[in-house]
């Protein structure tokens, strides 16, 4: 149990530390890439507007150097060889609104297409000649600043002065009309997106207005100057004006939005113009990118913290499927181990008492052998002596005949023993009539019976069954039951022996009034050797071998015995012997 708790425990401090390590990481990292996208995001951004005053460069500078290269070219032919390939220039490339030709005095000679071109316009009459002489005195194209067409829109001016050789001829006056470019450069960026586009000069004026501010031609600072709602952004204004490209975060306070902008932009730089693209988008746009980031990964961190769990799961639900077994083998080996101890217990138990059985024996028959050879030894020297007289004489030899009788029973009891036990035992078989035997019993017992005042009763029914056994083996097997009996009962006690028929068996009860056994002692007296440990077996003497040998009888003829007593009331033996059935051998 102990052990599956810790295992618990551990892997759950594991699974804690590997989530704050994963989580950690991942609000480090959420900080990150927070950074990475905002930065990422504003490049992305630089990079449209840088692609867009590019393109609106190169745009214009084509236009330019179509009108140069016909101007260079045509500079010899008559005016109308010149102007009539301005038809071809303006449907062959879009963006022009229209091109002029006005001639060396200021004077707007032709125009396509012709319903734009104002013939006849005097440039000095009108005192609008500046760009005109300039392109002349220059010998050089000269670009004015997007001008309000008439037409509406703006539109950018090009002079390109037409020479031959010193000659001046006139100036060839090409208006790129704004919107093309717009349209095509700058409308698309923000297709789908929010935020807006805008493109200024280097005076601030707008020349694109994505956000439909309708400011296009009108400037922007005098704008800001009058109402300033968005600070940061005349910062921003001024660097576009000075040709810097970058990226930049405004405030903007407007009617719908209280948002940060991010404004990325990127000058467009051709001939002596300088415009400035400026792409601006609110920063909830970036927001969106990162909580899209941050979706991913918080997918990811789950994936892994369920991860994380699962696993720890697995491991905890490993462990208590190992502690289990484990427990179960730990609990049945303790068992087995507490069989073997209680086993080993009682076979310990078991060696000792037989060791006991064993040195009890040897004490038994080296007492059982000296002490009549001690009596015989001084019943001879008694002998010896010439003054003994006749009756002591006698005595003596009766002493000797006595401890001869004494050993001999001992020794034929021990060959009886071996005889039972090696299985040598020879029975002669025949049908046995209970009250003889009984009667011959009593009478080698009636001496010790009335020397003791022990009181002897026989009880036995008319006509009880003969059994079926060995005469001379039941009449030992009485004695010895007797024998015990008078052996264990005090003075005046009474001894009783009765028999009667059973179903095929006969029953035979020696009971006596004596000092009976104690219950654990009942089945080990019918051991070999066996001998209660009392007093008062001891004084009564005897090799515990009797009993033995009258269980191995009783079981040779098929019977068996027992013993029932209670302590200090007297003991009772029974034993149950088949009935003879007839026939000469049963
Ligand atoms: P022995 O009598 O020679 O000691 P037994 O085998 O005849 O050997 O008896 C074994 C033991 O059983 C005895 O020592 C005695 O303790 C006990 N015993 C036998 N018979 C009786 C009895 N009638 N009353 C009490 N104890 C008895």
């Amino acid at each position: 149990m102990r052990i599956k708790r810790d295992n618990r425990v551990v892997i759950l401090v594991i699974c804690i530390i590997l989530i704050c390590t994963v989580a950690s990481l991942g609000f480090k990292t959420h900080g990150e890439v927070e950074e990475i996208v905002q930065e990422q995001f504003s490049e992305q951004q630089l990079l449209l507007a840088r692609q867009a005053a590019l393109g609106i460069a190169s745009f214009a500078e084509e236009r330019v150097t179509i009108i140069e290269i016909l101007a260079r070219d045509r500079s010899g032919d008559e005016i109308t060889n010149l102007t009539r390939c301005f038809k071809t220039i303006y449907e062959k490339t879009s963006g022009f609104y229209s091109i002029e030709f006005i001639d060396r005095n200021g004077v707007v000679v032709y125009g396509y297409p012709e319903y734009r071109a104002p013939v006849g316009y005097d440039l000095y009459a009108e005192n609008r000649s500046s760009a005109f002489d300039s392109a002349r005195d220059s010998r050089k194209t000269n670009i004015s600043r997007p001008t309000l067409l008439f037409e509406g829109g703006l539109g950018s001016f090009i002079w390109v002065p037409v020479y031959e050789g010193e000659n001046f001829r006139g100036v060839i006056l090409a208006i790129i009309r704004m919107s093309t470019i717009t349209d095509r450069f700058l409308t698309p960026i923000m297709q789908n997106r929010t935020g807006y586009v805008y493109m200024i000069d280097n005076k601030g004026k707008s020349l694109f207005e994505g956000a439909g501010k309708k400011a296009i031609g009108k400037n922007y600072i005098k704008m800001l100057n009058k109402n300033s709602t968005s600070d940061g952004w005349l910062e921003i204004l001024n660097e576009q004006m000075n040709g810097s490209e970058g990226t930049a975060v405004y405030h903007e306070e407007g009617e719908k939005s209280n948002l940060d902008q991010i404004v990325a932009f990127a000058p467009v730089r051709w001939r002596n113009q300088l415009w400035s693209v400026a792409i601006s988008v609110p920063a909830s746009e970036v927001d969106h990118l990162i909580r899209s980031v941050y979706a991913r990964q918080m997918i990811f961190l789950g994936t892994v913290i369920a991860i994380i769990l699962g696993g720890s799961l697995g491991l905890i639900m490993m462990f208590s499927r190992w502690n289990k077994t484990l427990e179960a083998e730990v609990k049945s080996k303790t068992a087995d181990m507490i069989r073997m101890n209680k086993e080993l217990v009682l076979t310990n138990e078991r060696l000792k008492e037989l060791d006991k059985l064993k040195s009890d024996f040897v004490s038994m028959v080296s007492h059982e052998l000296k002490t009549p050879l001690a009596a015989m030894r001084t019943s001879a020297q008694v002998l010896n002596m010439r003054d003994a007289g006749e009756k002591t004489k006698r005595e003596m030899l009766d002493i000797i005949l006595r401890n001869i009788d004494r050993q001999t029973n001992l020794v034929n009891d021990l060959l009886d023993l071996s005889r039972i036990e090696s299985g040598r035992m020879e029975l002669k078989i025949g049908s046995v009539p209970l009250d003889s035997v009984i009667a011959d019993s009593i009478e080698s017992v009636k001496q010790a019976a009335m020397e003791k005042g022990i009181k002897l009763d026989v009880d036995l029914p008319e006509g009880i069954s003969p059994v079926k056994g060995d005469r001379e083996k039941l009449t030992q097997v009485i004695t010895n039951l007797l024998t015990n009996a008078i052996k264990f009962t005090p003075r005046s006690g009474e001894i009783s022996i009765k028999a009667h028929d059973l179903d095929g068996q006969v029953e035979v009860k020696v009971r006596d009034t004596g000092i009976g056994i104690a219950p654990e002692d009942l089945d080990m007296v019918f051991e070999k050797f066996y001998q209660v440990d009392s007093t008062s077996t001891r004084e009564a003497g005897g090799t515990g071998l009797g009993l033995a040998i009258c269980k191995g009888i009783i079981e040779a003829h098929n019977g068996r015995i027992w013993a029932e007593s209670e302590l200090g009331k007297g003991s009772t033996f029974i034993f149950w012997l088949p009935k003879w059935a007839g026939g000469k051998n049963g």
